[in-house]
């Protein structure tokens, strides 16, 4: 039997009715606001933000095309997150799915909730292993993380296998941070189809403005009500909103897109001459997946050098794997002539 999304909900976050704030029922402009023990400043600091974000909602709706009552904002999309396990999960008693190798953040939150992880192995493609998944469905998996594309493997996930997981009994939370960065269509526009579908996208990447913590929601409207409920009231800073809203317009994401893909085509072709590199995954993201024949020298050379990258080897699937991120021309130069050195210092010694 189908479970509803009522059912799904923790019966403790179904009776709460969330705290309340005098400014959400007055408009800020309505008169002398002397509810909530604010100092009388003129700093332009002073006041509590909107803790339902309008003005900010209005623009990320315009561009997403997507009405402002299915968008929640969160302090970073782990904030988001964390409100998924807490309005869905019973500690000790609930369970979710991920497929590994993804996003470290997932496995935290479920164990600082004290939620139960079943991880799925993703297919040597580094697809979704939707059979896998569902044998691991039972009574009280109440969400599958599907990250797409994928962080560290860099791939987006099939269509046709994220549908499959809808029609099962489960909340599938697709996580989009890395969507602008390809040309596939965001799941955003499938909210009205799937009731149990929740897509996150994060301005921490493409938007360049990851120092602000702003993380997307888009859900059907009574999860986003319901979140809400549970979110702390003032969870996204006045200078964060503010600065959003005067930034969104002048980001050029297309622009964006067409120089981070360039870069990272052409850090690809440029890594795929070294002798220490054996494989390079595809990449629908703004980084490499790269394999060495020894991810561990070539991980301490580069810090011995100032260059930080991700050392994901321990990862299942990802032995002697780093991932690198595409940053500037000029560090993407100096990245490859470093690597090409540590080959060339290893062949002097040997
Ligand atoms: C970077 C990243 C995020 C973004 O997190 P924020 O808290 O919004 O900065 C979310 N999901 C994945 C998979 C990421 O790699």
């Amino acid at each position: 039997m189908k479970r509803s999304i009522q059912q799904l909900i923790r019966p403790n976050i179904t009776k709460l009715n969330g705290y309340s704030s005098a400014r959400e029922e007055y408009g800020s402009s309505y008169g002398d606001f002397l509810d909530a023990n604010e100092f009388p400043d003129s700093g332009g600091y002073a006041r509590y933000p909107d803790p339902y974000q309008q003005t900010l909602k209005a623009k990320i709706s315009e561009i997403n095309q997507v009405p402002a009552e299915n968008i929640l904002i969160g302090n970073g999309s782990d904030e988001v997150l964390d409100l998924l396990f807490r309005a869905f999960c019973e500690p000790g008693k609930d369970n979710v799915i991920v497929n590994v190798p993804t996003y470290g953040m997932y496995d935290v939150l479920a164990c600082i909730n004290d939620v139960a992880v079943k991880e799925v192995p993703l297919t040597p493609q580094f697809d979704l292993d939707v059979e896998g998944i569902v044998r691991q469905v039972d009574t009280r998996t109440k969400m599958v993380f599907v990250c797409s594309p994928n962080n560290p493997t860099g791939n987006l996930m099939s269509l046709e296998a994220i549908k499959k997981l809808l029609d099962q009994n489960v909340l599938v939370i697709v996580d989009e941070a890395y969507i602008q960065f390809n040309d596939a269509l965001s799941l955003v526009k499938l909210i009205d189809s799937y009731e149990n579908l929740l897509v996150c996208q994060t301005l921490s990447k493409i938007y360049g403005l990851a120092d602000l913590r702003v993380g997307l929601l888009f859900g059907n409207v009574a999860i986003v009500q319901l979140l809400n409920k549970i979110k702390p009231p003032y969870n996204v800073s006045g200078i964060a909103q503010r600065t959003v809203v005067n930034r969104l317009d002048k980001i050029d994401v297309e622009r964006r897109k067409s120089q981070i893909i360039e870069l990272r085509e052409w850090l690809r072709e440029e890594l795929l001459n070294l002798k220490q590199v054996e494989t390079i995954y595809p990449s629908d993201a703004n980084f490499l997946l790269v394999k060495f024949q020894d991810a561990h020298s070539v991980y301490k050379y580069l810090v011995s050098q100032g260059i930080i990258v991700r050392n994901r080897s321990k990862q299942p699937g990802c032995a002697n794997c780093l991932r690198v991120t595409i940053g500037t021309e000029k560090q993407m130069s100096r990245l490859v002539e470093t690597i090409k050195n540590m080959e060339y210092e290893e062949s002097v010694i040997y």
